[in-house]
């Protein structure tokens, strides 16, 4: 019997395409103001100083270290201190309205439900666990967070690692076959697999890699625990 649910977000709760098209594009279009207006600020400091270390710069240098986070973001660099700025960004974004977190209207109703029923639920995503705070808590569906009694991100391990999903387990406290982790990528659903979690792949018609080992549902009304 399944206790509790453990969900990805990107390509699962929420759209792939809400990253890439929404997310992404705003801090990098804020970043360069953001650091000249905030720079005092001690949170902000302490990750320029970051950056100013790794490039080798001063960290007054407010145009180098702007320099280089657009590298690492025209790479795909996904570098601590450029994540942890995104996500002060973003927040400024999402509580002056700018834009609202997506979360498919399936996955938002699926996830009131089992949280009202009682049902443990979890997030496990690649992204910051502050960024998943704020794309349920400012979701278009209002606030979800209250549905949710933990977060987790690739600080407890990499997403295509057995060992990441055993953590996981160990943490929530029941046994592995009383978890179900949701997710878009097979290689993910595998290594959940091997850590004995049970795992649906969601396919929702968005072009990612399909498998045949393990049970797929094209949203969260089809999910039944
Ligand atoms: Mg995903």
């Amino acid at each position: 019997m399944i206790k509790a649910i453990v969900t990805d977000i990107e390509g699962t709760t929420s759209s792939i395409r809400f990253v890439h098209d929404v997310l992404f594009p705003y801090s990098a279009r804020h970043l360069e103001q953001f650091l000249r207006d905030r720079q005092a600020r001690p949170d902000v400091a302490e990750q320029l100083a970051a950056v100013a270390e790794t490039a080798g710069l001063e960290s007054s240098d407010i145009a180098g270290i702007h320099d280089q986070l657009q590298n690492w973001i025209a790479s795909d660099t996904k570098a601590t201190p450029l994540k942890a700025l995104q996500g002060m960004i973003w927040q400024e974004g999402y509580e002056k309205g700018a834009f609202k977190g997506h979360v498919y209207a399936d996955a938002a109703e699926a996830i009131q439900r089992w949280a009202s029923r009682g049902i443990r639920l979890f997030v496990y995503s690649s992204g910051s666990v502050a960024a998943q705070r704020l794309i349920f808590g400012y979701s278009e569906a209002g606030d979800l967070t209250p549905c949710f009694e933990g977060y987790f991100d690739t600080r407890i391990g990499h997403k295509k690692e057995p060992a990441s999903y055993q953590t996981i387990q160990q943490t929530i406290g029941l046994s592995a076959e009383e978890i179900l982790f949701l997710s878009d990528v097979p290689a993910e659903l595998e290594a959940a697999h091997e850590a004995c979690l049970g795992v649906m792949q969601l396919v929702r018609g968005e072009p990612v890699e399909s498998q045949d080992k393990f049970p797929i549902v094209a949203d969260f009304s089809e999910i039944s625990v």
